[in-house]
C-alpha cells in the first residue's frame, strides 16, 4: 500500500471535476482505494505543491513518426510522400525500430500519456519491438502495424497474406498481455489498401476481438481520390463494404463526412479520434463537433504525432478548444479534460481508467502549475492552455512509476 499526499484534480463527468487542495491518494496493488482530504494519517510521499490528475489518453499517434515532428511539408498527401513514407521505410531495420521505440515510449510517459493507441510501421518486427518496450516499462497501449498493400512506395508494400499472418502472430503473442497491451488491425487508409486486405483485417479483428482503426475523410484531395479509386458515392462506404465499420472501430479525423456518413457512423456506434493539432498543421479542416456530440458519437482525442506537433494530449485539447469555437460549438474545460482522460478511456473500452477515485487503476500524472493557480478552474486552465507549463514531474501506470524528473 502507498499513501500519497498531493493536490488533486480529477474529472467525474464531462461537466464535473473535483478539486482537493490537500488530499491523500491510497494505492494498493495498482488500484486506487481511497481519495479524500488529508486526514493526518502517515504518508509515504508528499507530492505537494504538485497536482495529481489522471493520466491522459492519446487515441491516435504514430510511433514511426517520432523523429519527424516538425516536418512542415503538408498538406496531407505531399507530407506523406515527402516526409513520412521515407522515414517509415527505415523501420525495416530492427535496430532502428528498437531505438525509436525506446524514445517513443519515453516521450509518451514524459508527456503524461498513460494509454496510447499507436500506429506502427508496416513491419511487424518493428511493432513487436514497441510492444516489447511497453511490456518492459509497464505502459498501457493498443498497438498495431499499419497495413499497406498498394499505392505507396515499393519498400512499404507488404502483401495482404503476409501482413495479415504477421498481424495474427502479433495478436497471439501480445493481445491482452497483462491486461494492458492490446493489438489492433490498422489498414492505414483506403488509398493504400486493396479491398482484400481491408476485408482480411476486418475478419481477423472480429476473430480475435481486436480494435480496428484507420484514417477517414481527413483531406479533400484524399476524399476525392478515394471515391474515384473505389467507385463509391462516399468515403465511409469503402470501409463499410470491407466490414470495417463496427462499434470497435476508431476513425481518425472525420472532417468532411456527409450527413448520410455521420448517420451510418453513429448507427454503427463507431468512435472518433479527434486530431485538431494535426488538422491545423496540415490545413485539413475542422471537426464538426456539434454533429459528433448531437449524435452521441463517442469522442476521443489524438495527438497524431507527427502531423500533430506535440506528444502532450493537453496541447491537443487546447487545439480542440479552438476547433470547437471555430465550428460554433464552444466547449468547456471540464469537457476537454473528460475527453482527454476518462471519456477517452471509456470510448476505448477501458472502464476503470481515467479518474482518481476508488476502484480505478492508478494511472496518474503529477503536474507543476503556477503558484497562483489555486482553484479547479485556474489549475485546469493552466494544464490545458498554458503553453509554457513544464512537462510533468512524474507519471504512473497502475501505480508503477514510468517517468519522473
Ligand atoms: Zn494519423
Amino acid at each position: 500500500m502507498t499513501v500519497l499526499r498531493a493536490r488533486v484534480l480529477t474529472p467525474e463527468s464531462p461537466t464535473v471535476v473535483h478539486w482537493f487542495e490537500d488530499a491523500i491518494v491510497v494505492v494498493e496493488h495498482g488500484r486506487i482505494t481511497h481519495v479524500g482530504p488529508f486526514d493526518g494519517r502517515p504518508i509515504d510521499e508528499d507530492l505537494r505543491p504538485g497536482v495529481l490528475t489522471p493520466g491522459f489518453v492519446d487515441s491516435h499517434v504514430h510511433y514511426p513518426q517520432t523523429r519527424i515532428v516538425g516536418a512542415a511539408s503538408g498538406p496531407l498527401l505531399d507530407w506523406l510522400a515527402k516526409s513520412t513514407f521515407p522515414e517509415e521505410a527505415r523501420f525495416a531495420d530492427l535496430a532502428h525500430a528498437e531505438q525509436v521505440a525506446r524514445v517513443f515510449a519515453a516521450k509518451l510517459a514524459a508527456s503524461g500519456t498513460t494509454l496510447a493507441f499507436a500506429y506502427g510501421p508496416v513491419f511487424a518486427g518493428a511493432t513487436d519491438a514497441l510492444l516489447t518496450e511497453f511490456a518492459r516499462t509497464g505502459q498501457r497501449a493498443i498497438v498495431g502495424p499499419v497495413l499497406m498493400d498498394t499505392n505507396c512506395p515499393p519498400d512499404l508494400v507488404v502483401p495482404g497474406t503476409v501482413a495479415l499472418e504477421a498481424l495474427d502472430e502479433l495478436a497471439a503473442k501480445w493481445h491482452g498481455h497483462e491486461d494492458r497491451l492490446f493489438v489492433a488491425a490498422i489498414p492505414r487508409f483506403a488509398l493504400s489498401c486493396t479491398p482484400a486486405i481491408m476485408r482480411g483485417a476486418a475478419d481477423l479483428a472480429r476473430r480475435r476481438d481486436l480494435w480496428v482503426s484507420t484514417h477517414l475523410s481527413e483531406n479533400l484531395a484524399e476524399c476525392a481520390a478515394t471515391t474515384a479509386m473505389f467507385g463509391t458515392d462516399d468515403y465511409l462506404r469503402v470501409y463499410e463494404d470491407a466490414g470495417l465499420l463496427e462499434s470497435k472501430s476508431l476513425f481518425a479525423h472525420c472532417l468532411h463526412l456527409s450527413d448520410s456518413e455521420w448517420e451510418r457512423f453513429a448507427t454503427a456506434d463507431a468512435v472518433v479520434a479527434h486530431c485538431p493539432d494535426s488538422n491545423a498543421f496540415l490545413g485539413s479542416g475542422n471537426l464538426p463537433l456539434a454533429t459528433v456530440l448531437e449524435r452521441g458519437i463517442p469522442l476521443t482525442v489524438g495527438t497524431d504525432v507527427a502531423a500533430g506537433r506535440s506528444f502532450r494530449v493537453a496541447r491537443t485539447l487546447s487545439h480542440a478548444y479552438d476547433n470547437a469555437l471555430a465550428t460554433g460549438r464552444p466547449t468547456m474545460t471540464t469537457e476537454l479534460l473528460w475527453w482527454g482522460t476518462c471519456g477517452g478511456a471509456r470510448a476505448l473500452g477501458f472502464e476503470s481508467v481515467g479518474m482518481l477515485a476508488p476502484g480505478y487503476e492508478a494511472d496518474m500524472v503529477l503536474w507543476e502549475v503556477p503558484p497562483w493557480a489555486e482553484t479547479a478552474e485556474a489549475v485546469l486552465g493552466a494544464l490545458l492552455f498554458d503553453g509554457d507549463l513544464p512537462s510533468p514531474r512524474a507519471t504512473w501506470v497502475r501505480g508503477h512509476r514510468v517517468f519522473s524528473r
